[in-house]
């Protein structure tokens, strides 16, 4: 039997390394969407990092070219196509908010434009978000609960969503959203509140920093595992039926406290060394997320395998070990 052909934009970010190498491990054939950079092989790739550069095909090519994306989507001819590339930052959608709706929203309808002209038999996803749930109108979030994005990112994706359901109902597609709550690895962006916290933490333990600025400290979020996501992520591709699915732990917890587990793991005191920043704090802000997996649970078994503390002490001895070997 030939292999499965899997084609992931965003294999370059957190997920695309974990999908890369949970599609591989399952006998895929990946090729993955790259774009061009000035700096590529200076900075360390995470394929390289998981040690699956050389096992992943990657192609040039950008969301916000629909030529390329069709050329590519024809060449590669997926079976699924997982869309994963995005302005993923929340900070930064508000100092780019054109480029943000470009990129991260546009670009899924470049995506289903490839899908319904040339490969309207593969199965696709797409990474939907918790942010889209903003000012909350439910306790506990579920696929039902009403959407009230609060920054460009969170309407960017937003659109997304809407059209992935809407190219679904109307074209007969075979495309899911996956509506991921946050979730978090050694190859999370350092931008990010717990990398930011799991790399400072390990500075400072090792002497190379004295404090951590952060903004809203109070901010709850439902944090889980990359590498527990990304099978999600698969498994909603596998079912008969397309459909939308809420991706969490059913867990929240405040900034506070995700940052004491940190410096707890160390041994150090956080309030010796934490800041408060009002320069951190956004523009608008979502206060709080837990989301209710239920649907995906009782659909196809899925369950968060990691726990908070398993995940921040994983992150912490990764930013230590990186740390030391660069010193
Ligand atoms: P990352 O920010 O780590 O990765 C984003 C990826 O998108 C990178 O590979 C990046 O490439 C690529 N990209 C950005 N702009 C373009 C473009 N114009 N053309 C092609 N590729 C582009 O995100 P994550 O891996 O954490 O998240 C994956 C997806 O899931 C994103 O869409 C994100 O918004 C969404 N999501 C993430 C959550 C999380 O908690 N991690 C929660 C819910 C949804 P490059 O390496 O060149 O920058
Ligand atoms: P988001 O949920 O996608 O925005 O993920 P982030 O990791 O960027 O932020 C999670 C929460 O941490 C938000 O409520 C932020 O306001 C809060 N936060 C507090 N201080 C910081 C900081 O210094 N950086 C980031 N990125 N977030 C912070």
């Amino acid at each position: 039997m030939t292999a499965k052909r899997a084609l992931i934009t965003g294999v370059t970010g957190q997920d695309g390394a974990y999908l890369a190498q949970l599609l591989l491990e399952k006998g895929y054939a990946v090729t993955g969407i790259v774009r061009r950079s000035s700096h590529a092989g200076v900075f360390d790739h995470r394929l390289k990092w998981l040690g699956i550069l050389d096992e992943v095909e990657l192609v040039d090519g950008n969301l916000l070219d629909q030529s390329a994306l069709l050329r590519i989507v024809q060449a590669a001819k997926p079976d699924e196509i997982y869309n994963l590339a995005a302005q993923s930052f929340v900070t930064s959608s508000w100092q780019q908010p054109l480029l943000t709706g470009q990129v991260t929203g546009l670009g899924a309808v470049h995506m289903l434009e490839c899908l319904r002209s040339v490969a309207p038999q593969a199965r696709y996803y797409q990474a939907s978000t918790s942010e889209m749930f903003g000012l909350i109108q439910e306790e506990r979030q579920s696929e039902t609960t009403p959407f009230y994005p609060r920054s460009p990112y969170g309407v960017a994706k937003l659109y997304a969503h809407w059209m992935t359901i809407n190219y679904r109902e109307s074209f007969g597609l075979h495309a899911s959203n996956g509506i991921l709550f946050n979730h978090e690895s050694p190859l999370r962006g350092v931008e990010f509140v717990t990398r930011k916290v799991t790399d400072a933490v390990a500075r400072i333990k090792l002497g190379k920093q004295k404090e951590l600025r952060l903004g809203n400290i109070d901010a709850k979020r439902d944090w889980g595992h990359a590498r527990d996501y990304v099978q999600a992520m698969w498994l909603m591709l596998q079912q008969d039926r397309p459909d939308d699915y809420v991706i969490a732990t059913g867990r929240t917890t405040t900034v506070r406290d995700m940052c004491a587990i940190a410096f707890k793991h160390v041994g150090l005191d956080i309030d010796d060394h934490l800041v408060i920043d009002p320069a951190l704090f956004r523009p608008a802000e979502v206060e709080v997320l837990l989301g209710n997996p239920a649907k995906a649970k009782a659909t196809f078994g899925w369950e968060a395998q990691t726990s908070l503390e398993a995940l921040i002490t994983e992150m912490v001895d990764a930013d230590i070990r990186r740390l030391s070997a660069n010193a």
